[in-house]
């Protein structure tokens, strides 16, 4: 038998505009061992302290809400809890959501990862905004980011150049 992949969610969000374009479902998973100081979800960052939720039941939670057109993995740490979201984003592609991964790693370390899981959910993400948030370094007037250290990167063109390459300002 197969058990089901779970996800240790933190909470949900529906037809949020705050993190990335468009309307989108945001998921926030449970679990961060970056702990930056000033962090706007510190009740995301104990591990094992959400809602464990099949992938299955939080794929039909997204697809019952016609109106939204891409998912936000937020967290918490979405890469320590890669290999199922990596299959609940590879489901999502499949019906043509674009997918944003926020994480407190940098490019460059996720892409050197031997984790397969990693691996395979950047491979799915469209966009991740990555690094530490840094408190001296916020900017309240900064769109979909907290501080300015934190790069929104093009995840597609920065596997093939090997090398971080930022979405485009007027894409976003
Ligand atoms: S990576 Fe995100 S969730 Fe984790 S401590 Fe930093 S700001 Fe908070």
């Amino acid at each position: 038998m197969v058990l089901p992949k779970l996800i240790n969610v933190a909470g949900t969000e529906q037809d949020s505009i705050t993190n990335g374009p468009g309307l989108r479902y945001v998921l926030f998973v449970q679990g961060c061992p970056h702990h930056c100081v000033g962090c706007h979800n510190p009740q995301t960052h104990r591990f094992g302290a959400g809602v464990n939720r099949t992938v299955e039941d939080i794929y039909r939670e997204i697809r019952s809400n016609p109106l939204q057109t891409g998912v936000t993995f937020s967290g918490g740490e979405p890469f320590c809890q890669a290999g199922p979201l990596a299959e609940l984003a590879r489901m999502l592609k499949r019906d043509g959501y674009d997918i944003i991964v926020y994480t407190g790693f940098r490019f460059e370390y996720l892409a050197d990862s031997p984790d397969p899981g990693i691996h395979d959910l950047l491979e799915l993400a469209d966009v991740i905004v990555d690094g530490k948030f840094v408190l001296e370094r916020r900017d309240i007037l900064l769109k979909f980011r907290g501080s300015d250290n934190q790069r929104i990167l093009d995840v597609k063109r920065s596997l093939a150049e090997h090398a971080p390459v930022p979405v485009a300002e007027e894409d976003w």
